[in-house]
Formats: structure tokens, C-alpha cells, sequence
């Protein structure tokens, strides 16, 4: 087991009071995660001792942190067990790794009559990259629906898959709902079909231990801001034989061999993916993150995550006005989303927020889900490797006080 207590002393920003003299509870690392001492170190040692430019200077600083860079691609792939580490593409973030392949594999392989499958618990990073493909295209984009209890309806997806669909794109963690899908049944049911099938990892690989070769997944997005790192890096991973296959989404410098006035070729995997000054510093430090949640160890984050989210769901439920939304905790990550009668998310963050407590309301980039739960907008508390029973109950209680406050 972990100990959260223990684990939050690495955290420097976990150990500030807010608004003068309060406490912070974090509990909104489904945003973003906050970075332990080692990885805040790593960055600033790699800022002070061997940052350049990659991939392009012919001196020793740059030739350490081309081999830093190419390393980090290497640690990445063995994390999530790709076969091998030119499948790993170094993006801006999730966001980029799903436009990357709806713009480039998907503008090479849709065209109109063509179906694009989504589901109902989507993100809109992983629903508007797809609804543009379709405007490019014609295309037709066609939505799974959620069970009752938030969990991915498998009848539907397996009714509305058909020759038609080229491309189902699914998450593997709803960041609202915490809920799980089924990514490997989904996955193996798309391949009969004959669709590539990209999963939206944002929610699941921070959280537990996701093994690409298993799932036979064709493309999978994550960030490291949600994995203790820093923003503005993310990774695409795709099979090879697909990124192979595609065209460049990005024109500019890395991504070619010859330019000339006529034309260019592209280089090969996976600079063809990483055109221009990737974000230098943040790649180099991503080990660091991977190196500490190898630590910690990721079963040891499910099961924490696990338990923390199902004490939040009796406590929550103790308090009586509260409707959670999304299933029972043994199917979801460390999330809870939720609503409080007669309240609205905005007014009760704002009452959390003085009391310390940090969760996030509204539709948390999940309009079309909201609106099938039948809300505009929820509240939503989610944990972490440093979070403890503690936080829960600093937020039951402030939850509990924010109502007295409204009624
Ligand atoms: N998908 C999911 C499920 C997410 O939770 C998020 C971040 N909230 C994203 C995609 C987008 O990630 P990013 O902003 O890092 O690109």
C-alpha cells in the first residue's frame, strides 16, 4: 500500500497555506497534477546543465541533449510496453496527439459515407478533432451511449459498429465520471470490424499501469502535466505501421530529409511526427516522472485512488443531498463528480476554495456528456498519490459547511 501522508512531503506546493493562513487541499489533479521535489529538480538541472537545442547543433551540449531526448522516448515506450521507441511521438500534449492523427491519418484514410464511432463520455479533445474531420470529409460521426450508471453501453458500440466505421476513438478513463471502459474488448471488437481504434489515455495512464502491446492499441494520447510533469508535452504513441503509413501533419524543421524549390521528402519515424523545437526541457524531466511513479508503483496508485474515491462516495452519500454521478468506485479511477441540491458547482467551488479546498465545476471540457447526465454542470473532486483520507474528509466537511452556508 502507499502512504499518501509520506508521499505529500515531496510535493513543495502541497505544503502552502492559501488565502492568507488556510491549508491547501489539492483536489484537482485531474486538471493537473502537481510535480514531487525530484521532478521540480530535474527540470531546473536540466536547464542548468544540458539544455540546447535537439537534433540539430554539432557541439556537446546539444549532442547530450539530443541522447537525453532520444532516452526519455526509450523510458516513455518502455512505460507503456511499446515494442518499440520510434512509435512514441513526442506531441504538445493530448490534444495534439488526437489532432495529429485525425488530421493526418485521419485526412489520408476518411472520405464521405464513412463513419467515425465516439462515445458519450468523450472529451472535447477527443470529439472536435473528430467533428472537424467530418466537416473536412462528410463523414459521419456516430455516438455510443453510457449506461444508466455512467459505464460505456457495449451493446451500443456493438450495434453501431458496422463496415462503415474507419475510426473509433474512445477514452480509457472519462475525466468526469472516472469511469473505465473496457479499452481492449473495444479495441478487439473494432479490429473485427476493420477500424483503427484511438484511445484517450489522458485519465488512465497517469493512473495505472497500461500496456499498449496487450490492449494491440493502434494510437494512444497521454500528457505529462497529468502524470506529475510539466505541461506542454504529450505523447502520440501509434503502431508503426501506421505512423509509417501516414502522412506529416506539421511542415517545418526535423520533419524533413531533402527540401528543395520543388518539394521535400519527410524524414522517418518519428521525426517526420516533430516538426519545429519540441518543448525541450519538459521532455528531458519526463523520466523523472516515470521514475517516481515507478516508485510508488502503479498498482499501488489504483488501489489508493480506489479507495480514496469509494470513502468520498460513502461519505458523500452520508451527507444526503449529494447525486454522484458515474458508477460504483470499483469501476472508475480516482474521480468524483457530483452535484448538491439546490447549489450550484460554481457557488460551492467558490466555498471550497475559501475553505482551501481546491475541486473544479462545470462541464470540465464534457459538454455533450453533461448533457446526456441531464446537467450544464457538476463538481468534481479528483485524487492523487499524495492525497489521503485527510483531504477527503477536509472536503466532506467543507462541502458540509458550504451548504449549511446556502440554506
Ligand atoms: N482527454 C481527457 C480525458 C482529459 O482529461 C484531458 C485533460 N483534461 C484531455 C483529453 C486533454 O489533455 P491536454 O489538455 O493535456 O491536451
Amino acid at each position: 500500500m502507499l502512504d499518501a501522508a509520506t508521499l505529500k512531503n515531496d510535493f513543495p506546493i502541497l505544503q502552502q497555506t492559501v488565502h492568507d493562513d488556510v491549508p491547501l487541499v489539492y483536489l484537482d489533479s485531474a486538471a493537473s497534477a502537481q510535480k514531487p521535489q525530484s521532478v521540480i529538480d530535474a527540470l531546473s538541472r536540466i536547464d542548468s546543465t544540458v539544455y540546447a537545442n535537439v537534433h540539430r547543433g554539432a557541439h556537446w551540449l546539444s549532442d547530450t541533449s539530443t541522447a537525453l531526448y532520444e532516452e526519455s522516448r526509450e523510458a516513455i515506450a518502455a512505460f507503456i510496453k511499446a515494442q518499440k521507441s520510434h512509435e512514441v511521438i513526442f506531441t504538445t500534449g493530448t490534444t495534439g496527439a488526437i489532432n495529429t492523427v485525425a488530421r493526418s491519418w485521419g485526412d489520408a484514410n476518411i472520405s464521405a459515407g464513412d463513419e467515425i464511432l465516439l462515445t458519450r463520455l468523450e472529451h472535447h479533445s477527443n470529439i472536435i478533432p473528430w467533428q472537424q474531420l467530418s466537416e473536412r470529409t462528410g463523414a459521419t460521426i456516430r455516438w455510443c451511449d453510457i449506461t444508466e450508471d455512467g459505464q460505456l453501453d457495449l451493446d451500443d458500440f456493438e450495434s453501431l459498429l458496422s463496415e462503415r466505421t474507419k475510426i473509433v476513438a474512445c477514452t480509457m478513463a472519462s475525466n468526469v465520471l472516472g469511469t473505465y471502459t473496457p479499452a481492449k474488448r473495444i479495441t478487439q471488437l473494432a479490429h473485427d470490424a476493420g477500424a483503427v481504434v484511438v484511445l484517450d489515455a489522458a485519465q488512465a495512464v497517469p493512473h495505472k499501469s497500461v500496456d499498449v502491446t496487450d490492449l494491440d492499441a493502434d494510437f494512444i494520447a497521454f500528457s505529462a502535466h497529468k502524470m506529475l510533469g510539466p505541461s506542454g508535452v504529450g505523447i502520440l504513441y501509434g503502431k508503426e505501421t501506421l505512423l509509417e503509413a501516414m502522412p506529416p501533419f506539421l511542415g517545418g524543421g526535423s520533419m524533413i530529409d531533402v527540401v528543395s524549390e520543388e518539394g521535400f521528402t519527410t524524414a522517418s519515424l518519428p521525426a517526420k511526427f516533430e516538426a519545429g523545437t519540441p518543448a525541450i526541457t519538459p521532455v528531458l524531466a519526463f523520466p523523472s516522472c516515470i521514475d517516481y511513479l515507478r516508485q510508488v508503483g502503479m498498482e499501488n496508485i489504483q488501489q489508493h485512488e480506489h479507495a480514496l474515491a469509494s470513502y468520498a462516495h460513502e461519505q458523500l452519500e452520508a451527507l444526503g443531498t449529494i447525486n454522484i454521478l458515474g458508477p460504483h468506485p470499483d469501476a472508475k479511477a480516482g474521480v468524483v463528480s457530483f452535484t448538491v441540491d439546490n447549489l450550484h458547482p460554481h457557488d460551492l467551488t467558490h466555498a471550497l476554495d475559501n475553505q482551501g479546498v481546491a475541486i473544479r465545476a462545470g462541464h470540465h471540457c464534457a459538454m455533450p456528456l453533461h448533457r446526456r447526465l441531464g446537467i450544464s454542470a457538476s463538481a468534481r473532486a479528483s485524487f492523487y498519490v499524495y492525497n489521503t483520507r485527510e483531504d477527503v474528509d477536509k472536503l466532506i466537511q467543507a462541502i458540509a459547511k458550504a451548504i449549511e452556508l446556502f440554506s
